[in-house]
């Protein structure tokens, strides 16, 4: 995987961090894919706090122990991810989504689901999932099932960051729909740089 990669996670929604794991998705990026195998999804679903570390050992292991089984399953949460992205993207564009992507959503929902529970917690209960020992593709259920609560829940908006480079998505819950970065700290400092430095040309 690259290297030590910190996983950003400031989309708003899981769905749309996971397509986030892309970088420079952007019209003028040139995509830099930060999930490179099975242990990398182990790694972002850790850093992200959806597993425990005990829970990614024993994935790893399994993984390990079935290297064809961690490829499939791999090769289908990339699938996963480029549907909902482009379904996203779509929609961030005041675009009506390809059907065959939104079937392949659906076509995850099932078992996805098919795992979830609920739990006692402190005002009533939570959904939780199931933790299903040898279940190497658990780590899209919630990915999943964000994407369904996320397309439900239309008119929340999803917003394309303005970078040309860098395309990431996100729930955009500014009042006016005026969110323009996936990050101040990232995108929106580099824009605001380029015009500083722009106007010191010009001037
Ligand atoms: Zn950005």
């Amino acid at each position: 995987m690259s290297a030590n990669y910190s996983f950003e996670f400031v989309a708003g929604a899981l769905c749309l961090d996971f397509v986030n794991t892309v970088g420079a998705r952007g019209p003028s990026g040139s995509r830099n894919e930060h999930l490179n195998d099975y242990s990398d999804l182990v790694e972002w679903a850790c850093q992200g706090a959806m597993i425990t570390k005990t829970r990614a050992a024993e994935l790893l292991a399994h993984a390990a122990r079935n290297p064809n089984l961690a490829r499939r399953v791999f090769g289908e949460a990339l699938e996963l991810r480029e549907a909902i992205a482009r379904v996203s993207s779509a929609l961030a564009g005041g675009h009506k989504p390809a059907p065959a992507d939104v079937a392949a959503i659906n076509a995850a929902l099932p078992r996805a689901l098919a795992h979830l529970e609920i739990v006692p917690a402190d005002h009533g209960f939570d959904w939780r999932f199931r933790e299903v020992d040898d279940a190497l593709d658990s780590i899209t259920w919630p990915v999943v099932r964000s994407a369904a609560d996320l397309l439900l829940h239309a008119p929340v908006r999803i917003g394309m960051c303005e970078s040309d480079t860098c395309g990431w998505l996100f729930v955009d819950t500014s009042r006016n729909h005026s969110r323009r970065w996936c990050t101040m700290g990232d995108c929106g400092n580099r824009a605001k740089a380029r015009r500083h430095y722009a106007k010191r040309k010009s001037s």
